[in-house]
């Protein structure tokens, strides 16, 4: 229900939470991080209350400075911790807002070809099309872009990938996403309110762009793929 996403320089698990308890007023029912330690993606999850993530995090530190959040109001799959986005595999994390239509099409699709999924989610299905995409030797941006051609419905989405600790990819395509600018470091939330904490220039994606993140740059593209520039904003920054 709520997404954050940030390429920072310092250990960011704390600031993604942080980011997450401001979009709290959204309602969720489980939560989770995802960062890059070292080239290896790693996750931490928990039902219920931001508190208990932060309790989980505590028993298990994350140090990675790139790195995404989630809050999640289930929608497919029991709100359990496995169900609990990030979602991953080796490859690549993905953090989902909203529904994908088609996911049980694309899902007989994959299962017929050996893919095994492992939760209820309709975002796994996202998640093994990029994975899929990986495998055959797509770079990850390429990979993103025809993994969204094939998605109908509602998302925002978010992604890492293993061994890139420069890059982070976002989509929209109905729930609001923005890109935060920093100072050599870059964010993806969903609304100015999760991205207060850390910048006070945000752009809004529109419906159909997708954007390709580093620490020192944003490319939109629309949904053909045309490079697209969008309007930053000035938001009082907040603390
Ligand atoms: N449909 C996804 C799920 O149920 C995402 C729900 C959300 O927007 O939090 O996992």
């Amino acid at each position: 229900c709520g997404i954050v996403g940030i390429l920072g320089r310092q250990p960011v698990a704390e600031q993604l939470v942080d980011s997450l308890k401001r979009l709290e007023y959204r309602g969720y029912d489980s939560a989770g991080v995802a960062t890059l330690e070292g080239k290896h993606l790693e996750r931490r999850r928990a039902e219920g209350k931001l508190k208990n993530l932060e309790k989980r995090l505590e028993a298990e530190p994350l140090k990675g400075t790139t790195g995404i959040g989630h809050t999640r109001w289930a929608t497919h799959g029991k709100p359990t911790v496995n169900n609990a986005h990030p979602h991953a595999t080796e490859r690549v994390a993905v953090v989902h807002n909203g529904i994908i239509e088609n996911f049980r099409e694309l899902r007989e699709e994959l299962e017929k070809k050996g893919t095994v999924f492992h939760t209820q989610t309709d975002t796994e299905i996202v998640l093994h099309l990029v994975d899929d995409l990986l495998t055959r030797g797509n770079k990850p941006v390429e990979a993103v872009k025809l993994t969204l051609a094939r998605l109908r419905g509602a998302f925002a989405l978010g992604f890492i990938f293993a061994g890139e600790d420069d890059l982070m990819i976002g989509a929209r395509n109905g729930p609001p996403l923005a890109i935060g600018y920093g100072d050599g470091e870059m964010y993806l939330g969903s609304d100015a309110i999760a991205l207060g904490p850390f910048t006070d220039t945000i752009s809004y994606l529109e419906d159909g762009d997708w954007v390709v993140l580093t620490h020192t740059s944003a490319s939109i593209f629309d949904k053909d793929g045309h490079a697209v520039q969008r309007e930053k904003t000035k938001h009082a920054a907040s603390t």
